[in-house]
């Protein structure tokens, strides 16, 4: 945990003031720290010739779209209602891909398409004609039965998975139909030679396929915004792939273009004692960071009380007879709601604000109502240091999510 954008450094007295007199819980969005990101994944793109899509799936807080066009070639999508957003909210390339499109909804998504992934054998015998028939580039999502993930859960290349075909003979029986495709077999992969050695094993296995298309998306999860990451080496790697098969290369970044982009900042609401100090505060990481309760992490801790703390995050190395470590509790009712333990240099009060890192990807598209737990505001820094309050959410949009 090495990578934590001071958010409080670079704001001016006043800005300092206007956040820390808004309410909490809100999210706190950074657009110049966006723009940070985007312009290492708009250098990747022009070292290598390749294309970047917002995946949407993570992020799509679409109020500070204006600040990602400028760098991104567009989006890309994993439902009718993304392709939708994607073409309504953020222009340029709209690709769609789904799991799976239903027959009512086909119509509609290639209206917002310039690309379709299909993810099947029976998906593209089902719909790719509709598309050829409107000139929509046809893909189709390729399983390498490889991956670099260490979640079984993110895993495309789990056993038994859906996500995509890798029978290369029946492939080629289909190529015919296609322009494209896409492979994701990637999750926050920060190991450039582990990249490549997939690479290579992916072009050993599907490069006959390979010299027939006009495009490849190479899907998410490479982590190249790592402060390690051999970022000159990996848009080479594309470059030459992209010479080899005379193809287009597109990238898919959700993580990598939101990462550390924003804080969840809360207020303590309690404390309690039961074997260490416990601090209980005003949102929930069930509701409103979810992923890392499905991946068994603790939230990155950005500050607390205007100041920066280092974070321990369950790691009390560096621990001095002064040191509090505390457990930081959500206030839903499920007993494991922990955003983390955490190493202060003082006890947390009722009242103390506590802001967690990293709160843009796959926070916000996944937030819900458990708990009936108050849905935090989205508040946005725009790159001229203005500070938006863009979105509020009421009672009635609890009571609206439900009938
Ligand atoms: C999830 C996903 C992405 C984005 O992945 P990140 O790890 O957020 O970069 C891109 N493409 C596809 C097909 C995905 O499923």
């Amino acid at each position: 945990m090495n990578f934590h954008r001071d958010f409080l450094a670079n704001l001016t007295d006043e800005q300092r003031q206007k956040v820390n007199a808004l309410p909490t819980p809100f999210y706190l969005i950074d657009e110049r720290a966006i723009v940070q990101n985007m312009q290492l994944i708009d250098q990747v793109c022009q070292q290598s010739g390749a294309k970047a899509l917002l995946a949407l799936k993570c992020f799509a807080t679409w109020g500070v779209f204006g600040a990602m066009k400028p760098y991104l070639h567009g989006t890309t999508s994993s439902s009718l209602k993304e392709v939708r957003l994607g073409k309504e909210c953020f222009g340029g390339e709209t690709h769609a891909y789904s799991v799976a499109y239903s027959r009512d909804e086909i119509d509609e998504v290639l209206q917002y398409s310039d690309k379709i992934i299909f993810n099947s054998f029976n998906q593209l015998a089902q719909f790719a004609d509709k598309a050829i028939a409107k000139n929509i580039p046809v893909g189709l999502r390729l399983n390498p039965q490889t991956s670099n993930s260490s979640f079984i859960i993110a895993d495309p290349a789990r056993p038994f998975s859906r996500l995509g075909e890798h029978d290369v003979d029946a492939i080629m029986a289909v190529a015919d139909k296609i322009t494209g495709v896409m492979i994701h077999n990637n999750c926050e992969n920060t190991d450039f030679d582990a990249f490549c050695q997939s690479l290579d094993d992916i072009e050993e296995r599907f490069g006959k396929l390979f010299h027939q298309l006009d495009w490849i998306s190479f899907g998410g999860g490479i982590h190249f915004i790592d402060p390690n990451y051999p970022v000159k080496a990996f848009a080479d790697r594309l470059k030459q792939f992209a010479n080899e098969y005379d193809v287009q290369v597109y990238l898919e970044p959700g993580e990598v273009s939101v990462h550390h982009t924003a804080v969840l900042v809360t207020s303590v609401l309690d404390t309690l004692h039961n074997g260490k100090p416990l601090a209980v505060v005003d949102a929930s990481i069930e509701a409103h960071m979810l992923d890392l309760l499905i991946y068994r992490q603790s939230a990155p801790l950005s500050f607390v009380n205007e100041t920066a703390y280092e974070l321990a995050g369950g790691d009390f190395d560096g621990e001095t007879a002064d040191d509090v470590a505390v457990r930081i509790y959500g206030k839903s009712c499920l007993a494991g709601d922990i955003f983390g333990d955490y190493l202060l240099d003082k006890p947390l009060n009722i009242g103390d604000k506590v802001a967690f890192a990293n709160a843009a990807p796959y926070t916000m598209v996944k937030k819900n109502w458990f708990n009936g737990v108050d849905m935090p505001a989205i508040v946005i820094i725009r790159e001229n240091g203005e500070i938006v309050v863009q979105k509020q959410f009421g009672y009635e949009d609890y009571k609206n999510s439900l009938s």
